[in-house]
């Protein structure tokens, strides 16, 4: 299966698209990967749910109390008046089967315990008056009802507990538990390939040559990656030459669903690239509208079988490196993988100082999100915004989004933040 880039609109060649074009071109050229596998709850965090999960039980499976105290029944309550009732026993949670109760008697009872046959109400100990054997409940303390969890209040039988496509977090696994299930369907994890390309690329380790520069979108888009919970398959370096890019092209392809470059590649400015993709599958090479992160690549590498390979080619300089990432890669990546995450939450935050921005193009820009003299949350900008200059990046907890269509900022007008701990 390949996309009909070639016939779409968005294959203008060396058109300008905007952002959002970009993206929803991608989001419709991708399906979800095909593959289920089990695994235990130990290993469940983060995966992908392949099914619904139906509850199979009721959670809790009893009324039961929801504090220690008295149980009794409610419908003894009468306004204004002293309720005297007789103490007939102590259940514990746990207990199998509460003894019953009488009119007129209560039952001392546990947090969890079962609610007693004939009892609907707990008075919490604190509030209850004991008098030998009696206990006495003040008008007013509690109303028919109070303080008992229902059969089935968190989960009923038969409802979905958790939806196909949740990634699963540490309160669904828990919940997974609660069922009784010992383990969970997940989709197979996407596997990413990922290399750099350009001559000058040196991995980290040994001293600089001259006129060499370290790789760090590598490891920063590894990094990335983990955070996505899919499988990294990390080709290393490739060389601006014609055989070294068609191998890497080749084994990613092979051996991963989603193939991420960085450098030269995306810019695709030199023909042998471009003649090498259009031979590997198709590939659309995009001037996407935005500051930093254009140009981009997208489209499918053919693996043998005849399986896509995704290729996302995302520019070289470092920060348009990850921006790209965040931007174009990220929600794709997640839609492989069956996943069903909401968009990033785009939070509206007065700016600290004029920005200045020309409508007709997207800009990331690096912030920090923070409070400012008088308690409030403002968002400033990071110092220097190059798309070479990492530090913008790691210095910055948010990325402020200045829309397509706006122009200048002035100091205070509010923008629009994604937190960087919501991009994952
Ligand atoms: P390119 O897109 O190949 O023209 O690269 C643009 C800029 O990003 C150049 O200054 C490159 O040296 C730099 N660059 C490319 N790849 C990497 C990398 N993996 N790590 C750090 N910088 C890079
Ligand atoms: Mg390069």
């Amino acid at each position: 299966m390949s996309i009909p880039l070639a016939e779409s609109p968005l294959a203008a060649g060396d058109r300008s698209l905007s952002v959002a074009a970009a993206r929803a071109a991608i989001a419709a050229a991708l399906r979800p990967l095909a593959g289920v596998e089990t695994v235990p709850l130990a290993a469940a965090l983060g995966r992908v749910l392949a099914a619904d999960v139906v509850s199979a039980i009721d959670v809790p499976a009893h009324d039961n109390s929801a504090m220690d105290g008295y149980a009794f029944d409610g419908a003894a309550l009468a306004a204004g008046a002293v309720l005297d009732l007789q103490l007939a026993g102590t259940v514990h949670a746990g207990d199998a089967s509460p003894p019953a109760v009488a009119s007129g008697q209560a039952l001392r009872i546990m947090t969890g315990a079962v609610m007693p046959a004939g009892c609907d109400t707990v008075l919490p100990q604190e509030l209850a008056q004991l008098d030998g054997g009696r206990l006495r409940v003040a008008p007013g303390l509690v109303s028919a009802g109070d303080n008992r969890r229902r059969r089935g209040e968190d989960l009923a039988r038969g409802s979905v507990a958790l939806a196909a496509g949740r990634v699963l977090r540490p309160a669904d696994v828990g919940l997974l538990a609660s069922l009784g299930s010992v383990s969970v369907a997940v989709r197979r994890r996407l596997r990413v390939a990922l290399f750099s390309t350009g001559n000058e690329i040196q991995s980290p380790g040994a001293p600089l040559a001259p006129g060499g520069v370290y790789d760090s979108n590598r490891h920063s888009l590894a990094a990335a990656l983990q955070r996505l919970g899919v499988e990294v398959l990390d080709l290393g370096l490739v060389r601006d030459d014609p055989a070294a890019l068609r191998l890497a092209f080749e084994r990613a392809a092979a051996e991963a669903d989603a193939v991420l470059t960085s450098g030269g590649v995306s810019v695709g400015e030199a023909d042998h690239t471009r003649r090498l993709l259009a031979e590997l599958g198709e590939v659309a090479f995009w001037k996407v509208a935005m500051r930093p992160g254009r140009p981009f690549a997208f489209g499918s590498l053919r693996a043998r079988d005849g399986r896509p390979a995704w290729l996302f080619a995302l520019p070289g300089n470092p920060v348009a490196a990850l921006v790209a990432f965040y931007v174009f890669a990220r929600d794709a990546l997640l839609q492989l993988a069956g996943a069903d995450v909401p968009p990033l939450p785009a939070l509206p935050l007065p700016c600290a100082g004029a920005i200045r921005k020309r409508p007709g193009r997207t800009e990331f820009q690096r912030g920090i999100v923070e409070r400012d003299a008088g308690g409030r949350w403002q968002v400033r900008l990071t110092g220097e915004q190059g798309a070479g200059i990492l530090r913008s990046m790691s210095e910055a907890n948010a990325l402020v989004v200045l829309e397509h269509d706006r122009g200048p900022v002035a100091a205070g007008e509010p923008v629009t933040v994604w937190l960087f701990d919501g991009l994952v």
